[in-house]
Formats: C-alpha cells, structure tokens, sequence
C-alpha cells in the first residue's frame, strides 16, 4: 500500500469541520441581518386630508410601503375633496339639482357604502351636511357664527336619500340644487383601508397609521407582542395626553370629538360636528367617542355618528356587541365588554364602567 496515497483523516476532518463552521457563521450573519431588517422601523410623515399623516412600518419593505400608502392618500384626496375644485365631489356638488356626474369607481363604491351606513344613522351621520360645514366653516381658515335665518336656510338641503348614485353608468347626482357632499366624517377611516391594502400587497406584517383622530393597527409589533394606543383626553387643556389604553390588532381606533377642530367666538368653543337637526355643533351628552372596527371606514362613521346620537345610542351599541371607548360630560369613561383584558387606565380623574 502506498501510504503517500492514503488520505490523511485528520487533515480531511478539520478541513470539512471549518467549512461547515464557515458556511454555519455565514448562514447566522445573513439570518441576523434579515431578522434586524424585518424588524427595521420606518417612520414617514406628510400632510394629507388636511391633517398630519404619520406612518411607522416595520421590516425592509417599510421604506416602499410608505411612500405608496403617501401616494394613494393624494390620490385619495384628489377625488374626495371638498375644497379641491377639480375633484369627483367638486363635480357632483357644482351640478347639484342639474345633472349626473360621471365619478370613479373609486369615488362611487365610497359614496354607496356612506349612504347606506348614513341613512341607518337616524339622521345624526349625513354625507350632504357640506353646505353647514361650509357655512361655519370650521375647517378653512375663517370660521364664523352664522344666524339662526342662515343656518335655518341651509337644513333642508341636508338629506342623504337624495345622493342618487347610478351603478350601470358609474354616476352621481345630488337631487336639489344647493346640496353638497363632505366626506370628511368617514374619509380618514376609508384612507386606513388604502393603508391596510398596500401594506398587504408589500408583504408589510408590523405597521401603525395614525391620520386625524384615526389609528389603523397592522398586525403586531415584530416579535409578536401587541400595538397599544391610547384614548386621547377630551379636554382642550387637558394635563394627560391619553385617558386609557388598550391592546388592538387588523382594526382601526376612531375617535370623534369637539376638541379636534374648533374655533372660539365671544367665549364659546364651536366644533367640526354639525347635529345635522339643529345645524349647529352637536351638543350631546358625550365628549368625545373611539370606535375599533376592522373596516375603518365603518369605525370612523360610528364614531361620528354616536358623537352627535349622544350616551344612550352609545352604551347600546356597546351592549350589542360593538367596540370601543366614551366619555361623557361628568368624567365617566365607557368602555365595551370586550376591551377589559388589555385596558388600562392611564387619567384616575376618570371613573370607567365596563359596557355589555
Ligand atoms: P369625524 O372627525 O370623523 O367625526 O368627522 C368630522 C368631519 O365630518 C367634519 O370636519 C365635517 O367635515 C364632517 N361632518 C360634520 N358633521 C357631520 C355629520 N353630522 N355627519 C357627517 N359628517 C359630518
Ligand atoms: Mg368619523
């Protein structure tokens, strides 16, 4: 046997062991960098839909994800706007009492699931309350006190049931001449349902959006553990920032309240949420209402819509099965059933009552 030939086994196990090693050190440094990437925090904020949209998008695709939820939100807004002359409603609400307009699909689906949800509102929720909201003007930059002549003018031009929206030919008209669209009670919630889908599309698992007194919650924080937002204080000069807390998953939190947007006149505080009955800011007997719901364009609508219907509409929405938070005029904070495993509260100035 020629012993020059034969393999030497110490030599070829230490050679095998180090390549293993190496290939192993590689295998850990690429699956370490992936695991930092996915876990990666991408914060974007932009003004959109007059208010500040700001992102945070977890994981290499966050960057991408962001910059298309910013690009859908101005297109968005594009079409919905009510102070943007060339948008859908601008048309619809220019050739009121007139003729039908040709909208997007985009625009027609939203305007057909508004006015179904509106007219289960008892009135309280209407898409048509902009020739009020452009009487007080609370959203531009010079916000007035009409008289009880003008306002009185305007009520009769509020009715959801003459938004006549024709599917086959992509139209919309509103019947009477005068009427005009504000999607701003249910536009922020919708704009939560563009985010959701993009970051679907980007493959994105961990995101937070919060737009006006909306958050959308994408998923869990990476790691697994889950997002907790809080319930903003009512008060304009509030000395906490949130109430409470509470842990929420696939859903948007949509909070309605006076102190939002409002302006002061002779030592009164008019806010942005006309009681499409009285045409004045809604005086109910709560101060500000979180819906969470899956569809943020519902969440947004209920939230609206119970802030003007007031405390007895919203403990029983509570008590059939929907979620979220109130609070009312004597600090008491309502709070569905269904939150109590993760709520906390943050503000001991409020007394909570769990509902349902
Ligand atoms: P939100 O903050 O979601 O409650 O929406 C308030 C916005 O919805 C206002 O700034 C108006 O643009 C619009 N709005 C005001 N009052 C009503 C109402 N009664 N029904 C529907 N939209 C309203
Ligand atoms: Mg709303």
């Amino acid at each position: 046997m020629n012993l020059k030939n034969k393999p030497n086994i110490n030599k070829l196990s230490i050679s095998i062991f180090i390549i293993i090693s190496t290939i192993c050190v590689i295998l850990v440094y690429f699956a370490t960098q992936s695991a930092r990437a996915s876990n990666e925090e991408h914060v974007q904020s932009a003004f959109a839909m007059s208010t500040i949209v700001t992102q945070n998008v977890y994981g290499n695709k966050g960057e991408d994800a962001a910059s298309r939820v910013e690009a859908e939100l101005a297109y968005f807004e594009q079409l919905i706007s009510l102070y943007d002359e060339n948008s859908d409603i601008s048309k619809i609400n220019e050739n009121a009492g007139n003729t039908a307009v040709e909208v997007s699909s985009l625009t027609l689906a939203l305007l057909a699931q508004t006015k179904e949800l509106s007219l289960k509102s008892g009135g309280a929720f209407a898409a048509t309350i902009a020739p009020l909201t452009l009487l007080w003007g609370v959203n531009g930059d010079a916000p007035t006190v009409p008289t009880d002549t003008e306002i009185e003018a305007l009520l009769p031009l509020v009715d959801d049931e003459k938004i006549i929206i024709n599917e086959t030919n992509s139209t919309v008209m509103l019947e009477m001449q005068g009427q005009a669209i504000d999607l701003g009670g249910i536009a922020k919630g919708y704009a939560c349902n563009i985010a959701r889908d993009v970051y679907n599309t980007h493959g994105v698992e961990s995101a937070l959006l919060s737009i006006g007194g909306n958050v959308y919650v994408h998923g869990t924080k990476p790691g697994g553990d889950l997002f907790r937002i809080g319930f903003k204080n009512p008060y304009v000069n509030a000395q906490t920032q949130a109430i409470a807390s509470v842990e929420i998953k696939d859903a948007v939190f949509s909070v309605s309240g006076g102190y939002e947007r409002y302006f002061e006149a002779d030592g009164e505080l008019y806010h942005h949420i006309i009681n499409p009955t009285t045409g004045y800011p809604s005086n109910s007997d709560v101060l500000s209402v979180g819906i969470i719901h899956e569809d943020g364009t519902v969440a947004d609508f209920y939230s609206t819509t119970l802030f003007v219907q007031g405390l007895d509409a919203t403990i029983n929405y509570f008590m059939a099965g929907g979620s979220g938070m109130a609070t009312d005029l004597n600090n008491n904070l309502y709070v569905s059933k269904d939150l109590e495993h993760s709520f906390e509260l943050i503000d001991n100035n409020f007394n909570v009552i769990f509902i349902g």
